[in-house]
């Protein structure tokens, strides 16, 4: 349980206070998330049971015994959710031997169909949802663009993107998905690195989603109606932006938005790769074991896929230079010409 607690954390990039004024023993303490006031590191959680309270809130509902709950507040997901993510860590630290998790990816998983559509018919663009401008209140986050390395004229005028200056995604670029003309969900990206320690990507959850990003392929309408010689799948949709902006002529990129495969998405990429020439997956440098595992899964599914590896001094396609993104697509090139 304790390592497993100090793991999410740790993965979610969530501060966690392990000792001095405040903290019992065998406790954490984090920042409440029922709190809505800036309360430093108020909630306990007991690493041995995962009982959590916070001594400012404990009477207005701020406690629980059961950490799903917790993590459900944290990440905004459903519970279902938030035992799937905190399950599927278990399973592959649980595995000291390779070769037993990579035969682990290859079983057939229990596909969760029915979260996948749920009861919501139509959702809306919230007021607070804003344009990003060069001048004005949003320019911050034309900023953080720019800091990151993505051209916001190109971006803002390539996709619908948004940003919000108050409300549930404050200091967030929303980045909604659509499907058949329809918007279904949509997932925030923080613009506060570093200064704070909010969730990078903050996803509306499954229960106010039509779909949600998880099992959505980002822009799919229009990269069904396109075409080409290929089409780069990453994980992230910063990872996309980032290909998208460098890619010559002929290659576009999407993400999954997640490590693992959902079924509707299957049905998405069979569809793109009667488009494309090539679908490539490209995941992040840490997702080696998960890449190899969604591959063997897809290519029971196309024919046309192949899995790349990052180099390794490449983190993950949204750090990659033109120049590198256009090395990558040279050496695909030689290789199939010499394949030819
Ligand atoms: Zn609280």
């Amino acid at each position: 349980m304790k390592e497993r607690i100090l793991e999410f954390f740790k993965r979610y990039n969530i501060a966690v206070k392990r000792s001095g004024v405040g903290v019992a023993q065998h406790h954490i303490n984090i920042n409440c998330p029922y709190c809505d006031k800036d309360e430093k590191f108020t909630m306990g959680i007991d690493l041995k049971t995962g009982k959590f309270g916070c001594w400012w809130g404990k009477d207005r509902g701020h406690a629980g015994v059961n950490f799903y709950k917790l993590v459900a507040k944290l990440l905004d997901v459903s519970l279902k959710e938030a035992k799937s993510i905190l399950g599927m860590r278990v399973m592959l630290e649980g595995e000291a031997d390779f070769k037993n998790s990579i035969n682990k990816m290859f079983e057939p998983r229990v596909l969760e169909v029915e979260g996948e559509i749920s009861k919501v018919k139509k959702i809306q663009v919230p007021e607070e949802f804003k344009t990003i401008r060069k001048d004005g209140t949003t320019g911050r986050f034309w900023t953080y663009l720019e800091a990151r390395g993505i051209d916001p004229l190109i971006l803002t005028s390539r996709y619908t993107i948004y940003c919000a200056l108050q409300g549930r995604y404050a200091q967030r670029i929303i980045i909604p998905y659509y499907y058949q003309g329809q918007l279904m969900s949509w997932t925030a990206r923080t613009i506060r690195d570093g200064r704070y320690e909010d969730i990078r990507y903050k996803d509306l959850s499954v229960g106010e989603s039509i779909i949600h990003v998880k099992h959505l392929i980002y822009n799919y309408d229009e990269l069904v109606r396109d075409s080409g010689d290929g089409l780069f799948f990453c994980e992230g949709v910063f990872d996309c932006f980032n290909l998208e902006q460098h890619l010559p002529l002929g290659y576009r990129a999407t993400c999954i938005s997640t490590k693992s495969m959902q079924t509707a998405q299957i049905g998405m990429i069979k569809k793109l790769s009667k488009r494309y020439k090539t679908l490539y997956l490209l995941l992040d440098e840490d997702a080696m074991m998960e890449t190899v595992g969604i591959g063997s899964e897809l290519r029971c599914f196309v024919n046309n896929l192949q899995v790349l590896m990052l180099p390794s001094d490449i983190k993950d396609p949204g750090s990659m230079s033109e120049q590198q993104v256009q090395n990558l697509v040279r050496g695909i090139e030689e290789k199939a010409c010499k394949a030819d």
